[in-house]
């Protein structure tokens, strides 16, 4: 099921800007085409096949939007009080007694049906009852006040859900609403993920003086699995070409994405851009973007590679503007462009003009009520502790040189990128 032909990246140079890549990615990717059914309950995060049109209007009836009295319009003063015998009394999923008959009100509750001839509900805070029982009713209450009319949220026929939309809890609340108990989804993209590096040792296992954890790979499957992926997890390959270019052989038969982390800058020790160019076609290997210049694409039999740069923060901020629109595209998801918000900085700061750059900073409202960004203290691509202890990535675009405090510049909070 290859995913890309060997010719379908124009490479754009030996260092591609960041939106160049990702308009690549969209251009060239193409989306599987296996779709498969899942209960509702676990359709959230998945991508959807196809169009989902409303089988029924919503709300399915008209319906009251408070407690209190429903009314004919005709019936209300526009001056004066008026004061009306209560005939029926309508509660949340009890049919509509019969028609309202003029110059009478009817209690109402919130999510009942209207009776036929009302089309107004006064909230019972704005009313009184007077000592015979009867409604006093206030003037000038506009017609089709606290009324939901049927269809007003969406039409019988109107499409609900376009295909490819990514299920969050919302779209899964709409689908419940149309009585659907399944979903046509794409099935998960199947990504193989592996660290690269002798210096690796595996969180539990046994590591020399000279070796440290893997995190990247932990890293990275977390956020394949926030995007609807598949994983599976073929651990830490050693720096050594050979069987670097054998695992990425067989692995990639058998996945729509190889993802891996390390060895892709050009150190002698650096054999993943090797590999790839001796099993497949190398499409990118520099990127405009710091932290993370060092990003491979490539294609190995169809299937695209994707090498992130070691240094974990790299490898995060790499991932959401390489790894997340490939996967997207790969779903046949709708495109979903990061959209950054403006904050004030509340740092000095000095870049190179030609690159992106992300900086890691943390949010506080300022004395005069502005959304400020800090930077974090310290620079280091390696550094996990920038991640863990800030809110987000402020974006420095290429033509930039420096920032100085209170300039506005745009935030990208993590919770926004997955
Ligand atoms: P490399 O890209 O292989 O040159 O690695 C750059 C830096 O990232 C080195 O300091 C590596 O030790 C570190 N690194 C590489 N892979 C990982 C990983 N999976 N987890 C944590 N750190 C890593
Ligand atoms: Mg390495």
């Amino acid at each position: 099921m290859a995913q890309l032909s060997d010719d379908c990246f124009a490479f754009g140079g030996p260092m591609m800007s960041v939106d160049d890549a990702v308009s690549l990615i969209a251009a060239s990717v193409n989306a599987i085409t296996d779709f498969e059914t899942v209960p509702l309950s676990d359709s959230d995060g998945r991508v959807l096949a196809g169009n989902v049109t409303a089988p029924l209007p919503l709300p399915p009836f008209t319906n009251s939007a408070v407690d209190g009295y429903a009314a004919r319009s005709r019936d209300i003063a526009k001056t004066a009080e008026q004061i009306l015998p209560v005939a029926g009394r309508i509660q949340a999923g009890a049919a509509a007694c019969g028609p309202l008959e003029p110059g009478h009100v009817a209690r109402i509750f919130t999510g009942a049906p209207l009776p036929p001839g009302a089309d107004t509900v006064f909230m019972q805070e704005d009313v009184r009852i007077d000592p015979s029982g009867k409604v006093v009713l206030p003037p000038g209450l506009k017609p089709g006040a606290n009324v939901r009319p049927a269809g007003e949220d969406i039409r019988q026929g109107e499409i609900g859900l376009r295909a490819g939309q990514r299920l969050h809890p919302q779209h899964v609340a709409l689908a419940a609403a149309f009585g659907l108990t399944h979903l046509k989804v794409v099935r998960r993209i199947r990504v193989a993920v592996f660290s690269t590096g002798n210096e690796l040792a595996l969180p539990g296992e046994a590591r020399t003086g000279a070796q440290l954890f893997d995190s990247n790979r932990f890293m990275l499957m977390a956020m394949l699995r926030r995007i609807g992926c598949g994983i599976i997890d073929l651990g830490i390959l050693r720096d050594d070409p050979i069987s670097l270019a054998g695992g990425l052989k067989t692995v990639a038969g058998e996945c729509d994405l190889v993802l891996t982390s390390g060895g892709v800058s050009t150190g002698e020790e650096d054999h993943v851009k090797t590999a790839v160019e001796s099993i497949g076609t190398l499409v990118m290997w520099r990127m405009a973007i710091k932290p993370g210049r060092p990003v491979a694409m490539g294609i190995i039999g169809g299937t695209p590679l994707i090498g992130l740069p070691g240094n974990p923060v790299a490898s995060f901020v790499t991932f959401v503007h390489v790894v997340r629109p490939t996967v997207l595209a790969l779903s046949g998801a709708l495109p979903e462009p990061l959209i950054p918000m403006p904050v004030r900085a509340a740092f000095t700061y000095k870049k190179k003009s030609g690159r992106r750059e992300y900086v890691r900073a943390s949010l506080r409202r300022a004395d005069d009520g502005a959304i400020e960004a800090i930077k974090f203290p310290r620079e280091g691509a390696g550094l996990l502790s920038s991640l863990v202890d800030t809110d987000g990535l402020v974006e420095l675009g290429e033509t930039m040189t420096r920032v100085e405090p209170g300039q506005r510049v745009r935030f990208l909070p993590y919770a926004s990128l997955l």
